[in-house]
C-alpha cells in the first residue's frame, strides 16, 4: 500500500503505523484559483517539503498543477492500491471518492484530534434535543481522556471553568505583557527555495498573493513546533490565561502559543500537547487557570468546531440568518490598514498583512465584529479568513466564521451575536486611547464606527433580538437613543467604505 500525505498531514502519527511508500501531492493551482497570504503559502509549502526531505527515498512528491492530475499521474507510478486518512475538508474528501474511479483507495478514520467522530456522534446523540453545548463537549472529553481530573474524577481545583479568572483587561500601564518570545524559525534553503518559487509565479503572472512575506514566524518542521510547544510550556504557559481575551498594541503575541499552526499542519497531536500543559500544572510549573484556559482551547474548542463541521453538514457554510448580502470592501479584503483612521481595525489589518495571523481577540471582536455590524456575506468572509491567516482550513474557518463570528447559523454555536461597542474594545485593548475617534461618541466626526455601528445593527436586527433573552435588554436600549435617526442615517451613509 501507499499512503497518500495530503498537505495537512504531516506528522509522525500520521505515517507511524506504516512503513510503505509514501505519496504527497504539491498543486499550484490551489494558490492560482484564490489569493491568499503570502506568508500562508510560503508556510505550506516549506511545510510539505520539509517533511518530503524526512521522509527520504520512501515518498514520492508530486509536483503539478493541478491536483487530481498530478494523483492520477502518481498513481500510474505506484503500483497497487492507496491508503489515505481521512482529509479535513468536504472538498478533499469528495476529490478522494472521484480518484476513487481510477484506484482503489482506503479512507483511515480522521487522525489529529482528540475525540473521534463516533466518540462525538454518540455524545451527541445521548443529548437528544440539548443544545450541543461546547461547555459539555470540553467537560466530556476531559472526563474521557482522563485530564485535569482530581482522584475522585471531579475536575482538579473543583472546578471545570476558570474563564471568570481568564477575562482579565490589559495590564495598566504596560506595552506589553512582557513575557520572553518564542523561540523564531531559522530559515533553511528548503524555505528559500519555496520563496523563490513563488517569486517566480508572481512574476509570471500566475498567481497573485496578499500581505507580506517576512521571515518566516511559524514551525514548519516537527523539531520546530516541538521547540515552540517547549517553550510555551516552559516560559509562556504561566501567563496564558489572564489576560487572554485581551489586546495590547505594541505585544501581537501576549501569551499566546503559537500553536495553532503546527497543530492545524499535523505536526502536533493536540493530546501530546494538552499533556505537556497538565505536566506543568501537576508540577507546579503554571497555575491550574492557566492551564485550564489552555487545555480549553485545545481539547474543548479546537475538537467542537472541528466534530460541528462534519456534524452541521456541508450546506452549513451556506447559512446566513441575519441575510448579510454586503461585498467585503477591497480596503479590508486588501489588508489596507493605512485606509481607516479607526486604530483598532488599522492596527488589525496591518497586523494581518504583516504576520497572517493576530490572536482569537482581534479575529472576534475586532474583525469579525466590524464585519457583523456591517452587514458583510458570511461567505466572502470566511473565504476572506481562510486565504489571509496562516492557520485557516476549511475545517476550523466555517464554524469559527459562520457560527461563531457572523451569528449567520441563528444561534447553533453561540446564542447570541458576538458583536460590541468602542467601550468594550477600549475596556479590552489599549487601541482607544491613541485612536483620532472616541468610543463615547456615537454621531458626528469624531463618532467611533464600532460605537455607533453595534446600535445601527441593533436597529435593523430588533424585532429578531427583542425575542432572544441574552440580548432583549440590549435592544431595549435602543429606545433611549434620542439621536438614532440620526446615527442610522449616518451609517447608512457609511456603510462599507473606511471609517
Ligand atoms: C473569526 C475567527 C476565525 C478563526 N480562524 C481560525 C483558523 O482558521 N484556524 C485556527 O486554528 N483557529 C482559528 N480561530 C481560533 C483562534 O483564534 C486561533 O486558533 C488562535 O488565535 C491561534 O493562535 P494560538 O495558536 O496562539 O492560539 P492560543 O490562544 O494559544 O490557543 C491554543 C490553541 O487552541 C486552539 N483553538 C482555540 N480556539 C479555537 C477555535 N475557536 N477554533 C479552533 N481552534 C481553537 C488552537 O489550536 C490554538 O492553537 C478563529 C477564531 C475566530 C474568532
Ligand atoms: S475609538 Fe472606536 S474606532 Fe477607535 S480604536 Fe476605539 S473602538 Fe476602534
Amino acid at each position: 500500500m501507499t499512503r497518500w500525505l495530503f498537505g495537512d498531514q504531516l506528522g509522525p502519527h500520521f505515517v507511524d503505523d506504516h512503513d510503505g511508500p509514501i505519496l504527497m501531492v504539491e498543486s499550484r493551482r490551489v494558490f492560482v484559483r484564490r489569493r491568499y497570504h503570502r506568508a500562508k503559502a510560503q508556510l505550506v509549502l516549506s511545510a510539505m517539503r520539509h517533511r518530503a526531505a524526512e521522509l527520504g527515498d520512501r515518498v514520492s512528491y508530486v509536483r503539478a498543477p493541478t491536483y487530481a492530475e498530478a494523483v492520477r499521474a502518481a498513481v500510474a507510478d505506484v503500483a497497487g492500491p492507496l491508503e489515505v486518512v481521512q482529509p479535513t475538508s468536504y472538498a478533499a474528501v469528495r476529490l478522494v471518492h472521484r480518484l476513487e474511479a481510477d484506484v482503489e483507495i482506503d479512507l483511515l478514520p480522521a487522525r489529529g484530534f482528540a475525540t473521534s467522530r463516533e466518540d462525538f456522534t454518540s455524545w451527541a446523540e445521548g443529548r437528544g434535543d440539548k443544545r450541543l453545548l461546547m461547555e459539555d463537549f470540553y467537560r466530556d472529553a476531559r472526563r474521557r481522556h482522563g485530564v485535569l481530573l482530581d482522584d475522585d474524577g471531579g475536575p482538579a481545583g473543583g472546578r471545570w471553568n476558570f474563564d471568570a479568572d481568564n477575562r482579565e483587561p490589559p495590564p495598566k500601564g504596560q506595552d506589553t505583557l512582557g513575557v520572553d518570545d518564542p523561540p523564531w524559525p531559522v530559515e533553511d534553503a528548503i524555505d528559500a527555495e519555496v520563496r523563490a518559487d513563488l517569486d517566480r509565479w508572481e512574476r509570471d503572472g500566475e498567481v497573485a498573493f496578499v500581505g507580506r512575506d517576512g521571515p518566516r514566524l511559524f514551525a514548519a518542521t516537527r523539531a520546530e513546533a516541538l521547540a515552540v510547544l517547549d517553550h510555551f510550556i516552559a516560559r509562556r504557559l504561566a501567563d496564558f490565561g489572564a489576560h487572554e481575551d485581551a489586546i495590547l498594541e505594541g505585544d501581537p503575541w501576549m501569551a499566546h502559543s503559537l500553536l495553532s499552526a503546527p497543530l492545524n499542519l499535523g505536526l502536533l497531536d493536540p493530546l501530546e500537547v494538552v499533556a505537556r500543559a497538565e505536566a506543568a500544572f501537576r508540577n507546579g510549573e503554571a497555575p491550574l487557570a492557566s492551564v485550564e484556559g489552555f487545555v480549553r482551547q485545545v481539547l474543548g474548542w479546537r475538537d467542537y468546531i472541528w466534530h460541528l463541521y462534519w456534524h452541521l453538514g456541508e450546506d452549513y457554510r451556506d447559512r446566513n440568518e441575519l441575510g448579510a448580502t454586503g461585498d467585503l470592501p477591497a480596503w479590508f479584503a486588501d489588508l489596507d490598514g493605512s485606509a481607516t483612521r479607526a486604530r483598532c481595525l488599522s492596527h488589525t489589518l496591518d497586523g494581518v498583512a504583516e504576520r497572517g495571523w493576530v490572536h482569537h481577540i482581534p479575529r472576534l471582536m475586532v474583525l469579525g465584529g466590524y464585519a457583523l455590524q456591517r452587514g458583510w456575506a458570511p461567505d466572502q468572509l470566511t473565504d476572506w479568513f481562510h486565504r489571509s491567516f496562516v492557520d485557516g482550513y476549511d475545517w476550523v474557518m466555517v464554524p469559527n466564521v459562520v457560527g461563531m463570528s457572523q451569528h449567520a447559523d441563528g444561534g447553533v454555536l453561540a446564542t447570541k451575536p458576538y458583536t460590541s461597542g468602542g467601550a468594550y474594545v477600549n475596556k479590552m485593548s489599549d487601541h482607544c486611547s491613541d485612536c483620532a475617534l472616541n468610543p463615547r461618541i456615537r454621531v458626528g466626526e469624531d463618532a467611533c464606527p464600532f460605537t455607533a455601528g453595534y446600535w445601527w445593527f441593533l436597529d435593523r436586527h430588533r424585532e429578531r433580538f427583542s425575542s432572544n433573552h441574552r440580548m432583549a435588554r440590549q435592544v431595549k436600549g435602543l429606545d433611549r437613543l434620542t439621536d438614532l435617526d440620526e446615527l442610522v442615517a449616518q451609517e447608512d451613509e457609511r456603510g462599507s467604505s473606511p471609517p
